[in-house]
């Protein structure tokens, strides 16, 4: 079986958390300021916090970025639910756009028919990697004066001219989850180019301390660990050759596919495939499921990111008609494109995909 997903975890890893336990200090230290030192290469320098997992990255991202109670926030609804979830978190309202189904990303022109006085924020995500329409995030920010906040828990290394995921936004957050495209077994960063920002998000993880029981705001314990950090400098490593396997696997699999619909990348981008996402066309989530039923049979790992859109969660149960998002819901099937992929393993998901869509 070629598994959908695949965490590498080598012996510098297990090597890095030796250290950490050898040491005696576990709890966050010099390995977390190194990790955060070391992220900050990759997103032009800007500050960067670490913390205990990617949402509570974006619930103290809203809070530092200043949305209060009844702010509304323009989110999609084609995502994982810790996007709206961090935002009602925060007191926050979401208020859910629709997607451009090429890009699987917030339909910008959907986004600014949404902005309303209450509107404060857009939060894109950057959803399997291709990073949202930020240059048009942009002129909508300075043009109705709305924050932009990106979730890019995905996004790691995705960028769009020569930027990066994690250079757009007031604040940013990015999830080192094991299934993304670098762990940290679990953790989160939030980048900002405000130093403010920066120390107030210091000052949320922590209590509200910079100085031990000197509190001088009410905060959380959302640190992250020496261990976690550790684990996530090695895999920061590593992450740009992984970006690269992932993007030639994505290359070999866009040439060779047939019957499906590949993924689309906009001109001026570059993707970091945490996901491969295809479409099998037609509209029939029963259509979709057979094919996944039959490749999964021949030996193929796939999944649907994600089967429920956010606003039709029980947590949500919002009535909303958002005619791309239902559609791609239906549609769409990621398959396996993780750098640990052989030529062969390649190969045969070539042979199986294409065999099987043209028996649909
Ligand atoms: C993984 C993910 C999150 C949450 O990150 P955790 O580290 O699991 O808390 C938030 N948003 C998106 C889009 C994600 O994929």
């Amino acid at each position: 079986m070629i598994p959908a997903a695949k965490p590498i975890i080598g012996d510098e890893e297990r090597e890095a958390v030796d250290r950490v336990l050898r040491s005696g200090m576990l709890a966050q230290g010099p390995e977390v300021k190194a990790f955060e030192e070391e992220f900050s290469v990759h997103v032009g320098g800007r500050h960067c916090v670490a913390m205990n997992s990617g949402t509570s990255a974006l619930h103290l991202g809203f809070i530092a970025a200043g949305i209060k109670a009844g702010d509304e926030v323009i989110v999609p609804s084609f995502s994982f639910a810790a996007t709206a979830n961090s935002v009602v978190l925060a007191g926050g309202v979401p208020v859910f756009a629709d997607i451009d189904p090429q890009t699987f990303n917030l339909d910008p022109d959907h986004v600014e028919s949404l902005i309303t006085k209450k509107t404060k924020a857009i939060m894109p995500v950057h959803l399997y990697g291709h990073i949202a329409a930020m240059d048009r995030f942009e002129e909508m920010s300075s043009k109705y004066g709305v924050k932009i906040i990106e979730d890019a828990a995905q996004g790691h290394l995705a960028s769009m001219n020569g930027r990066n995921a994690g250079e757009f936004g007031v604040v940013a957050s990015f999830s080192f989850y094991p299934t993304k495209n670098m762990t940290a077994g679990e953790g989160g960063m939030v980048v900002t180019d405000s130093a403010e920002v920066a120390r107030t998000l210091r000052l949320l993880r922590n209590q509200g301390q910079e100085i031990r029981y000197q509190n001088e705001i009410i905060g959380f314990n959302t640190r992250m660990t020496d261990i976690h950090a550790a684990i996530g400098r090695v895999q920061l490593a590593k992450l740009p050759g992984w970006t690269k396997t992932r993007q030639e696997n994505a290359a070999y699999l866009d040439a060779n596919l047939e019957g499906v619909v590949v993924p689309y990348l906009q001109p001026g981008t570059t993707h970091s495939y945490h996901q491969y996402t295809i479409r099998i066309p037609g509209g029939s989530a029963e259509k979709r499921d057979a094919f996944m039923a039959a490749i999964t049979a021949k030996g193929v790992g796939c999944g649907v990111y994600y089967p429920t859109p956010i606003h039709r969660l029980p947590s949500f149960n919002l009535n909303l008609n958002l005619k791309e998002t239902e559609l791609v819901i239906k549609e769409c099937v990621s398959l396996p494109v993780h750098p640990s992929l052989s030529q062969d393993d390649l190969k045969t998901i070539v042979s199986v995909v294409n065999e099987v869509a043209a028996s649909l």
